[in-house]
C-alpha cells in the first residue's frame, strides 16, 4: 500500500525521520484511529511508515534542522526588548512580521495536510479489508464529537490582575481555563492562584520569564529547566509552554511536565515559524503535545492588526467539522478588557453553541489521550467491545460517522 503525503514542499530538502526521542505513546495511524485489534497484523507494513509521515509534520521535520529551535536573530532582540516601550515593540514586531517572507507551508489559518494523510490512510485500510466501513475509538470520551480547551499565557502583572474577570466571563458560558505562569517575571500572588483552583481553574507554567533563554543554548537549558520544574513541582503545575513558544523538541521531550502546549497547529507569525498541522493531541516522549489551534489574540491584534473573531469563528467551525481540538491562546494582557474582552466573550457564545464538545482543561485532555491510548478495540460478530483502563468513557464509532474520515 502506497502512503503518500501531500506535502507542498521541496522533499529532498526534508531531514530524514527522527527518532531518537523517546515515545511512550504511539504516533502512527493505526495508533491514531485506534481501530480494531485483530486488523493490526493484516495492516503491520504500513504502520511504522504512518508513524514517519506524521512525526515528520507533527515534529516539526519538514523545516531545516536550524529551524527547528529558536533563532539565533532572537538573543540581539531580547538584549534590547526591555528598553523598547510595549506599544512601540507591537509596531515594530507587526513591521518586521509583515515583511517576512512566509512559509508556503504550513499555510495558514488552516493547513489539512495531516487531516488528509490520517483520512487517506484510514480509508486505504478499508480497502485492504475490502470493508466499506469499520470500527475505531472515538477521538473523545463521554460520546464527544470534538474538544474545546481555553488557554492563556499571563504575561505580566497588568495580565495577572485580570484574571478574575476574565475567568468570571468563561464561569459564565460554562467554561473553565487554564492559565500558564512565567515563574519569575513578576510577583505571583498564590493565594489568587488558589481561590481560582477551587473555582475549578487550572495553572501551569510558562517558563521563567521571556527573556529567550531557556532553549537557547544546551548550557542555558542545563542551568535553567531544573529550577523551572522545581518551582513548578513546588506549585503543583503539571503543564509546560514555552515563553513566545520559542521551542526544542528534544529539550521538551526530556521536562517534568505531564503535557506540552508550545506548538501550532500552524503559526507562521510567531518568532519562531511553523507548526505541527495536528488538530488533535499527540505524544511526544512521555509527554502529550497539546498544540493550540486558533491563532494566538497576539497576533491577530497586534501583529496582523485583524479583528480576531472572525478568523476564530471561522476556524473554530472548521476544527468542530473535523471533530478536532479547538484549543484557544489568548493573554490577559492583551485581551482582558474593551473590546477585545468583547471579542472573546463572542467567541466564548460561539463556542458554548457546539453542543457535542468536551469543554475539559489541558489536564484532563492529556490524561485522556494517554488513556485512549491504552484501550483495546475487539469485533466479534460485528459487535464492538473496548477493553482498558478508562474503557466506560470510551466509545466505539463507525468511521462512516467520522467526519475525519471521510
Ligand atoms: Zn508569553
Amino acid at each position: 500500500m502506497a502512503l503518500s503525503l501531500k506535502v507542498p514542499i521541496d522533499q529532498a530538502a526534508l531531514p530524514q525521520s527522527d527518532h531518537q526521542v523517546e515515545i511512550m505513546g504511539r504516533n502512527d495511524a493505526f495508533s491514531f484511529w485506534k481501530l480494531p485489534e485483530q486488523w493490526r497484523a493484516a495492516l503491520e507494513s504500513t504502520i511504522g511508515p504512518s508513524e514517519a509521515a506524521a512525526e515528520r509534520l507533527l515534529f516539526e521535520q519538514y523545516l531545516p534542522e536550524i529551524d527547528r529551535r529558536p533563532p539565533s536573530a532572537m538573543r540581539a532582540y531580547y538584549r534590547v526588548k526591555r528598553l523598547i516601550p510595549q506599544g512601540l515593540r507591537h509596531r515594530l514586531n507587526s513591521v518586521a512580521i509583515r515583511a517576512r517572507r512566509r512559509l508556503e507551508f504550513p499555510s495558514w489559518p488552516c493547513e489539512s495536510a495531516l487531516v488528509e494523510f490520517w483520512r487517506t490512510w484510514v480509508r486505504q485500510s478499508l480497502e485492504v479489508f475490502g470493508a466499506q466501513d469499520g470500527w475505531h475509538i472515538g477521538f473523545w470520551p463521554d460520546g464527544a464529537k470534538c474538544s474545546i480547551v481555553l488557554t492563556h499565557d499571563v504575561e505580566s502583572r497588568k495580565g495577572f490582575d485580570r484574571m478574575e474577570s476574565v475567568a468570571e466571563i468563561e464561569e459564565r458560558h460554562g467554561f473553565r481555563s487554564a492559565w500558564n505562569l512565567p515563574l519569575a517575571q513578576y510577583p505571583i500572588d498564590w493565594q489568587r492562584v488558589e481561590q481560582l483552583r477551587l473555582r475549578g481553574f487550572e495553572f501551569g507554567a510558562h517558563g521563567l520569564s521571556h527573556d529567550g533563554r531557556l532553549f537557547r543554548s544546551h548550557r542555558d537549558f542545563a542551568e535553567l529547566a531544573p529550577i523551572l520544574e522545581r518551582l513548578a513541582a513546588e506549585h503543583g503545575l503539571r503543564g509546560f509552554r514555552a515563553p513566545s513558544t520559542l521551542r526544542d523538541l528534544r529539550a521538551i521531550a526530556t521536562m517534568a511536565f505531564d503535557f506540552d502546549s508550545s506548538f501550532a497547529d500552524t503559526d507562521p507569525y510567531e518568532p519562531q515559524p511553523g507548526g505541527t498541522c495536528s488538530l488533535f493531541p499527540f505524544h511526544l516522549s512521555r509527554l502529550v503535545e497539546l498544540p493550540y489551534t486558533l491563532p494566538q489574540d497576539h497576533t491577530l491584534i497586534h501583529l496582523l492588526r485583524r479583528s480576531p473573531l472572525p478568523v476564530w469563528t471561522m476556524k473554530a467551525k472548521w476544527i468542530a467539522s473535523l471533530g478536532g481540538m479547538i484549543l484557544t491562546l489568548t493573554h490577559p494582557d492583551y485581551c482582558g478588557d474593551g473590546v477585545y474582552l468583547k471579542a472573546y466573550e463572542e467567541l466564548l457564545k460561539h463556542l458554548a453553541e457546539i453542543e457535542t464538545a468536551w469543554r475539559a482543561l489541558p489536564s484532563e485532555v492529556a490524561g485522556w489521550w494517554k488513556q485512549r491510548a491504552q484501550l483495546w478495540l475487539q469485533v466479534e460478530n460485528g459487535r464492538p467491545s473496548i477493553t482498558g483502563l478508562g474503557a466506560a468513557r470510551a466509545t466505539a464509532l463507525r468511521l462512516s460517522e467520522q467526519p475525519l474520515a471521510n
